[in-house]
């Protein structure tokens, strides 16, 4: 794309005179890119149907402009423009895509440019999905949050914990989360996972050196289940959920149980 855009930029030099372009001397003749790319964005705009996504020609003349620069630099004889429309309708997934990754770095878009970027772009849309979540919140467009989630676990940086506020796998070791950009309370996450049922399965099942090692530190691991803090090496992106007095008490409770029924055997 870098070196298209420069391509284009002598494209403009060259239309403003009659002298050929310094890189290609065998060329005997000219011919100038940005009006080219004017005309050609807008009939591409029309025949793709863009502005009902809120794509003007303006908007992707840029991105014109580097592809016909480029192509151009190549030809051995002046194109038409119905022939470079051409070429470009042949690529158009690929322009398609150039559009959505420009569209992306916007601060704001419409509901209708965020579905473009989702069905154009799911890869960059997934590595967005903090910025593109922002923006789909604010707009209500559920549709678009829903679709987010699961471009975030293919393309983005998931966690294997569950954010408690936007539902998106996010949340870091230190409690915080990537996509809403929330600290997660833990009182919060753990009534999200049903912390009590997992703690006391654990407890009633794990080997009961591990029950007693969460009870004298206080705290467990959590990525998806519950682990003993000695776990820590296996398990780097868990989070540390510390136990009340009242989930201490449950523990304790287990153990004592657990005690009574191995002295009974
Ligand atoms: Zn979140």
């Amino acid at each position: 794309m870098e070196l298209a855009r420069k391509q284009s930029r002598r494209g403009r030099r060259s239309s403003e005179g009659t002298r050929k372009s310094k890189t290609s001397p065998r060329k005997r003749w000219t011919f100038d890119v940005d009006s080219a790319a004017d005309e050609i964005s807008r009939i591409l705009v029309e025949r793709w149907g863009l502005d009902v996504s809120g794509v003007t020609p303006d908007f992707i003349r840029d991105i014109v402009a580097d592809i016909v620069g480029g192509i151009v630099e190549n030809r051995a004889t002046k194109p038409t423009i119905e022939s470079l429309v051409k070429n470009l309708e042949r690529n158009k997934r690929m322009v398609l895509k150039a559009i959505a990754a420009k569209l992306v770095a916007l601060e704001d878009l419409s509901v209708e440019q965020l579905d473009f970027i989702l069905a154009y772009a799911p890869e960059i849309a997934g590595k967005a999905a903090p910025h593109l979540y922002r923006i789909a919140k604010e707009k209500g467009a559920d549709h678009i949050i829903e679709a987010l989630r699961v471009l975030w676990i293919q393309y983005g940086t998931p966690t294997r914990i569950e954010c408690p506020y936007c539902g998106f796998n996010s949340v870091t070791p230190g409690l915080y989360c990537m996509v809403c950009g929330r600290e997660v309370r833990e009182s919060d996450l753990k009534d999200k996972i049903g912390f009590r049922g997992l703690l006391e399965m654990f407890a009633s099942t794990a080997p009961l050196s591990l029950v007693q090692e969460v009870l004298s530190s206080g705290f467990v691991l959590y990525d998806g289940e519950i682990k003993p803090p000695s776990m820590r090496p296996q398990s780097p992106g868990a989070v540390e959920l510390f136990l009340t007095s009242e989930e201490k008490k449950l523990v304790s409770r287990i153990i004592e149980e657990r005690l009574k029924g191995d002295s009974r055997n």
